[in-house]
């Protein structure tokens, strides 16, 4: 059978009951898929490239099979909905501290390269606090334009 195209998301949050927003975030993507959400554990990891004293994170990683008609920009504005739904306030203030973020880390095979929306995201290779959750759910996963995979990737970056 052939593998199932799988949408990834990854979850963080440093602001809040991190904890409990990210359990009630889970339950929202289950309501965009008709199959099992799979999602990594919850882990602490350190703000990268956060303003000074920015608290530490929670993060996970989660694996959606996408309904067919659904398409990544779509997909990404439900993720920002839910976002919002949650308490997630813009001020503006790049990595500031929030109660919730949802960013799409890949979309199938899919590339894209606009204002709106980068896949893979664009990041998402280089980040241990993406690659370590997503490691446990798809470690075999070949991000677009990779040759690494998800585990290899990590590997890399461990010391
Ligand atoms: P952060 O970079 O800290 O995740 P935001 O969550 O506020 O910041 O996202 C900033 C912008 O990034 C959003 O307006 C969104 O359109 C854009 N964006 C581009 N590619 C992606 C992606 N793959 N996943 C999530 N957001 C993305
Ligand atoms: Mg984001």
């Amino acid at each position: 059978m052939p593998s199932p195209l799988l949408a990834f998301v990854a979850l963080g949050s440093n602001l809040g009951d991190s904890r409990n927003l990210l359990l009630r975030a889970v339950n929202r993507l289950q309501a965009l898929t008709d199959h099992p959400v799979v999602v990594s554990d919850l882990m602490q990891t350190e703000p990268v490239d956060c303003p000074p004293g920015s608290p530490p994170f929670l993060n996970a990683v989660a694996a959606i099979q996408p309904r067919l008609s659904e398409t990544p920009e779509h997909l990404l504005t439900s993720l920002q909905q839910i976002e919002n739904e949650l308490g997630r306030r813009r001020s503006g203030v790049q990595n500031e501290a929030r109660t919730l973020d949802l960013d799409l880390i890949a979309f199938g095979t899919e590339v894209r390269q606009s204002p709106v929306l980068t896949l893979p995201h664009p990041r998402a290779h280089l980040r241990g606090f993406v690659l370590k959750p997503m490691a446990q759910i798809a470690p075999q996963f070949v991000l677009p334009g990779q040759s690494r995979t998800v585990q290899e990737l990590l590997n890399d970056l461990l010391p």
